[in-house]
């Protein structure tokens, strides 16, 4: 497509959860593809391997149009380049959220001012999960299928 307009929503998701598709479906009212990527960092670790979250994410999407799932190592900003995303598509839940968030768009503008920053306000029945959450409930041997995108079985992916 001419003059397409592709966003990147970079992200942990380990593991990826109801309140990141949630930003997802707003980012794809506001651009005509979003690529939703794995920003890995082998220093980080994770309970999910880059491939199991792909995997997962790839999932969720289920028959979800233009979305594109991958995964990164390295600046944001560099593989946006690479790929061509005007934009960068982050999620806010709380006010300490937007003061970590805001540090890290300051620097990413500063390194690619061709690239935007975009917020997307948690919707409000989502605004509590986060990744550490869920990890924790796994942890400790809970379900947590009501923080995961539907049909999501959390056993396919733990242990790859
Ligand atoms: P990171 O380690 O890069 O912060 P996360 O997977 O924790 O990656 O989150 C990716 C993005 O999704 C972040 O911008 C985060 O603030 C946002 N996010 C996480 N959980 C939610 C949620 N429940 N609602 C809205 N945004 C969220």
């Amino acid at each position: 497509m001419k003059n397409m307009r592709l966003a990147l929503f970079p992200g942990s998701f380990d593991p990826f959860t109801m309140g990141h598709l949630d930003v997802l479906k707003s980012a794809l009212k506001l651009f005509d593809k979003v690529v939703v990527a794995v920003g890995y960092n082998s220093s980080k670790g994770g309970l999910f391997s880059p491939e199991a979250r792909v995997e997962m994410i790839k999932k969720a999407i289920g028959d979800l149009e233009r979305v594109e799932v991958d995964s990164y190592t390295g600046l944001t900003v560099d593989y946006c380049r690479q790929i061509g995303a005007v934009c960068i598509i982050r999620g806010l839940r709380t006010t300490t959220d937007f003061e970590l968030e805001s540090v890290i768009a300051q620097a990413n503008r500063k390194m690619a001012p061709e690239i935007s920053s975009i917020f997307i306000p948690a919707g409000h029945e989502y605004s509590f999960i986060s990744s550490t959450v869920v990890r924790d409930v796994l942890m400790n041997g809970g379900d947590a299928k009501c923080f995961l995108p539907p049909g999501i079985d959390i056993n396919d992916y733990i242990h790859k």
